[in-house]
């Protein structure tokens, strides 16, 4: 519970060991007691103590640890409920916090993002805006912004200095190392949405090749963690693994594995549909065959994507290789491999992280955004730099110069929230889970 009246609520439910009064316990503390409706005890509990300001909301709150179990938590609930609490909405507890003051809005959504994780990297990332990384650049960035916006004040109010001329060349370095500060920031979000979403990557080939082969190595992988929900397109399944830190969305995946019949295994027609909506192409070759007139639809589908071309079943006889004119027109990236016997799984592993420049990516140091929101605003911010410096190009006066800079505050202001409108809060706050 959180707010005002949480203590008192509590004191009709609760009963202290030694019965110690309520207003007497110290926050930061925790308590022995039992929740009684009436004369009955319901169970015996441990209760968490946090006075404000110090607690998560900033406001009195108390945490009531049961023994669990629906019927006791119910009970618990209820008696809550009965004594005057009301049901917390989804992400009530930490809406309040950033209403309060306690924490920023990058910071709340990144305590989504954190309990969503699917992976380490992404809950790191997480972890390290809930500390407020992100929130502290874009202070930096709005104070640059700030002291030049001091002096346009000072010009415009007192035009009989000739100051325009030394303003305008500050504003210009300004704005020029705001955007390089924030294209950084734009292009952190490549890696940051294959941190979040990983690497949409559709295995595709004709029957008997090898497809379901190569997902149960993949998937056998002891690091592998795998996250499975549904896919974005109807009927489909996706399946977040992570293996070696290389997070993979890989898509529909249950059609490969569920396809027992023959006649039923995924074919051209399925391979040209979860192709469409893949970022990345992993297209197998059975390598004991000459590649059919299928293989050749197969090498169509995968032409103009990022595609990895597999050829499988290398502990057998091969009639064709690596240096085969049109498997090389397709792609550079070629890979002899075994599904079966796990051979040249790691090549393949190696050859996604080249071609998405995973080993570039500094997970822990590199100032990485992940949220789709901040991206828009900071996207929008470097628009509102280009027309700035049209404007000045242009010899605009420097009141209306100044007006585009404060749009520039704005959009950096609304990714914190300080200027951010209800409904966007409301948004926000509905994608959390109860009780966060
Ligand atoms: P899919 O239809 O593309 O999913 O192909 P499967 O994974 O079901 O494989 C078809 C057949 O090829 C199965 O009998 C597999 O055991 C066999 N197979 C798959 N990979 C290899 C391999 O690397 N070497 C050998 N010798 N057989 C393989």
């Amino acid at each position: 519970m959180s707010g005002e009246d949480c203590f008192k609520i509590l004191d009709k439910i609760f009963e202290p060991k030694n019965n110690q009064k309520i207003e007497d316990i110290k926050g930061y503390t925790i308590k022995y007691g039992t929740i009684k409706n009436g004369n009955k005890i319901i169970d015996e509990v441990l209760v968490s103590y946090f006075k404000k300001p110090k607690s998560y909301t900033t406001e009195n709150m108390c945490e009531i640890n049961s023994h669990g179990g629906n019927i006791i938590v119910k009970q618990i609930l209820e008696l809550c409920l009965r004594n005057g609490a009301e049901l917390a909405e989804p992400g009530e507890f930490t809406k309040r916090a950033f209403l309060n003051g306690r924490i920023d809005l990058v910071q709340a959504e990144s305590v989504i993002d954190v309990i969503h994780a699917k992976s380490e990297k992404e809950a790191n990332t997480g972890i390290k805006q809930l500390e407020g990384w992100l929130s502290k650049e874009i202070a930096q960035i709005k104070k640059e912004i700030m002291d030049v916006m001091v002096n346009i004040e000072v010009a415009i109010d007192y035009p009989e200095y000739d100051v325009d001329d030394v303003t305008i060349s500050q504003i210009t370095d300004m704005l020029n190392s705001v955007e390089d500060r924030l294209l950084k920031l734009e292009k952190s979000f490549d890696s940051g949405k294959i941190i979040k979403e990983g690497i949409k990557t559709a295995i595709i080939g004709k029957p008997n090749v090898g497809k379901s082969s190569l997902l149960n190595a993949i998937l056998k992988q002891e690091r592998a963690i795998v996250t499975e929900y549904e896919g974005t397109t109807r009927d489909t399944i996706e399946e977040f693994v992570n293996i070696n830190g290389i997070p993979l969305k890989l898509v529909d995946t249950a059609g490969i594995r569920d396809a027992k019949d023959e006649v039923e295994k995924i074919g051209i027609n399925k391979s040209k549909e979860i192709a469409s909506e893949a970022d990345l192409v992993i297209a197998i070759f059975d390598s004991t065959k000459e590649l059919s007139k299928e293989d050749k639809e197969i090498l169509e589908i995968a032409k103009n994507k990022n595609t990895i071309i597999l050829l499988n079943k290398i502990d057998l006889q091969s009639k064709i290789d690596e240096n085969n004119e049109l498997l090389k027109k397709t792609t550079n990236s070629i890979i002899k491999i075994s599904a079966l016997n796990h051979i040249g799984i790691e090549d393949l592993y190696e050859e996604i992280s080249r071609m998405f420049n995973l080993n570039e990516i500094n997970f822990d140091n590199d100032l990485i955004i992940t949220n789709v929101r901040h991206k828009n605003l900071i996207s929008k911010s470097i628009e509102n730099i280009k027309k700035t410096k049209e404007s000045i190009q242009n010899n605009m006066p420097l009141d209306i110069i100044a007006i585009f800079i404060k749009d520039i505050l704005e959009d950096l202001a609304n990714i914190t929230g300080e200027m951010v409108t209800e409904d966007i809060i409301n948004e926000i706050f509905a994608k959390f889970c109860l009780g966060k």
